[in-house]
């Protein structure tokens, strides 16, 4: 007998089930909306003309395929807090961030739950919205920490549910940690206003949480790098410490090179060199140290003005076309097929992704009529959207809840 014969089948993942039914489909009409990447306007991968150059300039400096440090290239981690924190950051400019390159936002996240899991006083909870990224869960969970959620989303309204996220922090254990998800909420694309932030970092204070940024999507949802950063940043301004998990996946298109860091505000120096030391005693033993290729672009692009403010309009650009597709699906709906329905959530939302209000039913029926591959809680990745097949897609969305 098989030494594994009593390995249960597990599920599928949600999201690359959906894939696999989109790419067995043969009509020529198909869109997947399941994936979180961006596609251009063509709805093809997209390599951004940045990262071209500065894997060129990379290329051409001639590094070697040694092993990085444990805590990463010290030049990209240094470049990332500051792109993060900004300049102006008290911790950053007095050298109280810690900081490691992490296998991006996911291991960020996962280094993070580790550290917290060990190190941090007060409390093994940890609460993450209803709904979160799927991955959120398990992860933390993994890391040895007790998931408990906050109400985040208002099915009825299509927003934020912020009544309910309120009142959930306020009745969390004093100590708690909160992940709050920095712009760009994954999957609901409905962020806090700058005055719900603010509101949020008083309950944080007084009701002694400790809160986690998990900021995947850093100028990806307003197009402005500041802009995005606002939650973050206020919360430091206010003398919250904070964890931070950082991805480059989506704001440099660099899914796949796993480029990502996690870092600590602290008090001093000397306390920042004692939790590097924890996070290198955590990394070690898990992956020894991070790939550099993609470490190794992104603080090109960090570090050179012209290519830094090139990014940014290229970032921007992506911002923007997923914006006008927002525009356009409203448009269609609501003025050109009057559409029944309230539909101006489309429009707002932020970010990726739209939580567009489909029912399950008609989630399904979009896949089985029309093609429209999408995860079964109505959630479109905006970018799978372009000028070819937006009025495809509202026609059909206009059909199904007609
Ligand atoms: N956090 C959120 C909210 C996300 O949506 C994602 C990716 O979809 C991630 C973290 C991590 O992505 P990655 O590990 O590719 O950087």
């Amino acid at each position: 007998v098989s030494t594994w014969g009593a390995v249960p089948q597990g599920p599928p993942d949600p999201i690359l089930g959906i894939t696999e039914a989109f790419k067995a489909d043969k009509d020529p009409r198909k869109i997947n909306l399941g994936v979180g990447a961006y596609r251009d306007e063509h709805g093809k991968p997209y390599v951004l003309q940045t990262v071209k150059k500065a894997e060129e300039a990379v290329a051409s400096q001639g590094v070697d395929k040694e092993y990085l440090p444990i805590t990463g290239l010290a030049e990209f981690t240094a470049r990332a807090a500051l792109l993060a924190y900004g300049a102006e950051s008290e911790p950053l400019t007095k050298g109280a961030v810690a900081i490691t390159q992490s296998i991006s936002g996911t291991g960020a996240l996962r280094i993070g739950g580790e550290f917290l899991a060990r190190h941090y006083p007060h409390s093994k909870v940890i609460y993450v919205p209803t709904p979160t990224w799927g991955n959120h869960i398990p992860l933390f969970r993994d890391s040895g920490l007790e998931v408990r959620h906050y109400r985040y989303f208002d099915k009825q309204n299509v927003a934020l549910d912020f009544e309910g996220l309120k009142s959930d922090l306020l009745s969390a254990p004093e100590g708690a940690i909160v992940l709050l998800h920095a712009c760009a909420h994954n999957p609901t694309g409905i962020d806090p206003t700058p005055e719900q932030w603010e509101a949020l970092s008083h309950i944080v204070k007084e009701k002694k949480l400790f809160p986690f940024f998990d900021m995947a999507y850093q100028g990806f949802a307003s197009g402005d790098i500041a802009r995005d950063a606002f939650a973050l940043r206020h919360f430091v301004a206010q003398g919250h410490q904070v964890a931070l998990a950082q991805s480059f996946a989506k704001n440099m298109g660099l899914y796949g090179e796993r480029t990502g860091a996690f870092s600590v505000t602290t008090a001093d120096p000397e306390e920042k060199a004692r939790v590097d030391s924890q996070l290198k005693i955590i990394i070690r033993p898990m992956y020894s140290n991070p790939p550099s290729h993609g470490a190794r672009i992104a603080s090109a692009i960090l570090g050179d003005q012209a290519l830094y403010t090139q990014w940014e309009s290229e970032v921007k650009g992506m911002a923007d076309r997923i914006i006008s597709m927002r525009e356009k699906i409203y448009n269609i709906l609501t003025h050109d097929l009057k559409t029944p329905g309230e539909w101006g959530h489309i429009k707002t939302q932020i970010g990726m992704f739209s939580y567009t209000g489909l029912n399950p039913e008609q989630t399904q029926a979009l896949a089985q009529k029309a093609h429209v591959y999408m995860t079964k809680d109505g959630r479109i990745s905006m970018a799978g959207l372009n000028a070819g097949n937006v009025e495809y897609f509202a026609a059909s969305v206009d059909a199904v809840v007609r």
